[in-house]
């Protein structure tokens, strides 16, 4: 058999696996069994690298050495410092990458060397090529990136693959929102238009209950504390979530200030939304105008992203969209399920559609010239050549002319962005040739550039009157990475300690407790710490014993998980009217008994 490919969908929050397998894409689980890995990194005392489940635990219990949502930061020298040690955002994405690699090699039992990996169609020259660097970095040879709504799209495909279909992905998350239409036609899959709003997003829904609570209480706003107010929003939006399966919910604030219970319905919180759905609203619309296709033309509509799963957000797609229903598949996977078929494709397997993937170029692409109408102008014009919302791949050629009189040489400076002057835009590379000297408009330079689908730009100029040709490849080195640094940086590690695969559980679940720990207090407190050094005793002690108190500490750290989301914050007087104690072990010893008859069997 051939090398295997897998594809991957490296998310803000978390990042999925998948792989072609029989006949179809399938997600691979970690270690935990689940398929969501958190794109969180942390660096423990000793060195220790902790990627997911266990460095998320981190973030609260050691926020100064775990990082997470540094992919907003890709393609930028945005510095993180963990355990003394400085990341940029394409090795904290290395780690996480090298990660999903472990749990893709251990399930296929084979060795995995080449990935698909998914970036958003907004991503910049830059970002894309620090992901690559990424792939590099966990040793993963990366020849394709894929826009996430064309992998999104693909995964809808995969349902109807002889169907011809025009599909509108939807991707909604915590921050962001991304509009996209996408076609399939003929083995071609094409976007055909972009949009979205940047600053808007689940995040915005708790907003809105934390404010509507506030005012409902009677509480000034003004006075309440960064904590308390962040209580606030953190109930919010467990709120929110409660909303997504029942039509009512409780808002329970109990911290040191306040003290308050509120019923919510979903209609209260359409009411207090309206402007957002606005907003949604808006580059739905404008995909639409942008490709010129109605909302009747549309065959299906693809749901992503956690926020997604809201249901008055998908009536309210229903209602714009003139539908009767939506055909609504697990939101998170659509992404990683996507990148599987792309893999897939891209291992040549005889069971998948052949696709030829298009892209849209999501940034305009140009040169910088002078306005030879005002020569005293000093300020370089963009003059675009591959303009914003180009199908992939493309290339184009222009001309131009010397500006002014004599000049010795022209410059062809490459830049990306929507400004008019270039200083406002990317640099991304320059060369430069010698012509003879002439009067202005007489020597002709032709530019061609060329851009392909896995984002490589190819700058060509031609010097008819000499015959002179030079070629320039963009390759970003001022941001993120040079190659040499990679290569470097690949020795390095090789010898990285990660926290081995057999151990992350136990990891996992001492974590957990230290945060528990944290944000409990009392009688709470002593008990977490007399549990988990009764299990570390027990991972010196016995090693055979491990799974079993891993479990039984599990079921505990579960009950106090209850407890603090009901109560928010925990403190002992929940023990003094509570019998939980006893009553509770009684039972977790109970299902203890089942787990270990479900073991047997
Ligand atoms: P990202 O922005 O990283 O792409 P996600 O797609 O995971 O993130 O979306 C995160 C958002 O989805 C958060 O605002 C979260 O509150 C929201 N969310 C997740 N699950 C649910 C749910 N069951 N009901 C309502 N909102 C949810
Ligand atoms: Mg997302």
């Amino acid at each position: 058999m051939s090398k295997r490919i897998i594809g991957i969908d490296l998310g803000t929050t978390n990042s999925l696996v998948a792989v072609w397998e029989n006949g179809k894409s399938r997600l691979i689980p970690n270690m935990f069994g689940e398929y969501l890995t958190p794109s969180v990194v942390s660096v423990g005392e000793d060195g220790t690298i902790y990627v997911g489940k266990a460095a998320k635990e981190r973030l609260i219990s050691y926020p100064d050495s775990t990082a997470s949502v540094f992919k907003r930061h890709m393609g930028t020298n945005k510095e993180y410092f963990l355990g003394g040690k400085r990341y940029l955002p394409e090795e904290l994405s290395a780690l996480v990458l090298k990660k999903l690699k472990e749990d893709a090699e251990r399930y296929l039992g084979e060795e995995v060397e080449e990935a698909v990996i998914s970036v958003p169609a907004y991503f910049s020259d830059m970002a894309r090529n620090a992901t690559k660097r990424a792939g590099t970095l966990a040793g993963l040879k990366v020849e394709r990136i894929i826009n996430e709504p064309s992998a999104a799209a693909l995964a809808g495909q995969e349902q109807r693959p002889e169907e011809d279909a025009v599909s509108l992905v939807f991707d909604f998350g915590g921050g962001t929102l991304d509009v996209s239409l996408v076609e399939c036609f003929d083995n071609v899959i094409e976007i055909l238009a972009v949009s979205g709003d940047n600053r808007l997003g689940g995040e915005d829904f708790d907003e809105k209950i934390a404010q509507y609570f506030i005012q409902k209480q009677n509480l000034d706003a003004g006075k309440l504390s960064v904590e308390t107010y962040a209580v606030i929003k953190k109930s919010a939006e467990n709120c929110k979530r409660a909303l997504t399966e029942n039509k009512k919910a409780d808002m329970v604030v109990n911290c040191p200030d306040i003290t308050a219970k509120m019923e919510i319905s979903r209609k209260d919180v359409t009411q207090i939304c309206l402007d957002l759905f606005e907003r949604i609203g808006k580059p739905v619309f404008r995909v639409l105008m942008d490709a010129k296709v109605t909302a009747e033309s549309i065959h299906n509509i693809i749901l992503v992203g956690g926020s997604c799963k809201m249901p008055i957000v998908q009536q309210y797609l229903i209602h714009i969209l003139n539908r009767k229903d939506l055909e609504i598949r697990e939101p998170d996977h659509m992404i990683a399920l996507g990148c599987g078929v792309c893999a897939g494709i891209k291992e040549r397997n005889e069971d998948v559609k052949d696709m030829l993937l298009t892209d849209i170029c999501p940034f305009s692409l140009g040169i910088g010239i002078s306005d030879a109408r005002f020569p005293r102008q000093t300020e370089q014009l963009m003059a675009v050549i591959i303009p914003r919302n180009s199908s992939l791949p493309i290339s184009k050629e222009e001309t131009y002319v010397n500006a002014h009189d004599y000049q010795k040489k022209i410059c062809v400076r490459v830049f990306q962005g929507e400004a008019m002057y270039t200083r406002d835009n990317i640099f991304l590379g320059q060369m430069e040739v010698e012509i003879p000297p002439m009067p202005a408009g007489q020597v002709i330079c032709l530019v061609r550039f060329t851009y392909d689908i896995n984002g490589v730009l190819q700058i060509n100029m031609h010097i008819p009157l000499t015959g002179e040709k030079k070629q320039l490849v963009v390759v970003n080195s001022e941001l993120g990475m040079t190659e040499e640094e990679v290569r470097e940086k690949l020795k390095e590690y090789e010898k990285l300690k990660l926290s081995p695969a057999k151990d992350e559980e136990n990891q996992y679940v001492l974590m957990w407790g230290e945060r528990l720990y944290m944000q409990c207090d009392g009688e709470f407190r002593e008990e977490i710490l007399r549990r988990m050094q009764y299990f570390r005793y027990m991972m010196e002690k016995d090693p055979y014993q491990i799974p079993k108190v891993r479990k039984y500490l599990t079921v505990f750290f579960a009950y106090v998980e209850g407890a603090m989301e009901h109560y928010v914050s925990v403190d002992s007087s929940l023990l003094q009217d509570a019998d939980w104690y006893d009553e509770e072990d009684e039972e977790t010893d109970q299902s203890f008994k089942n787990w270990n008859e479900e073991d047997d069997e």
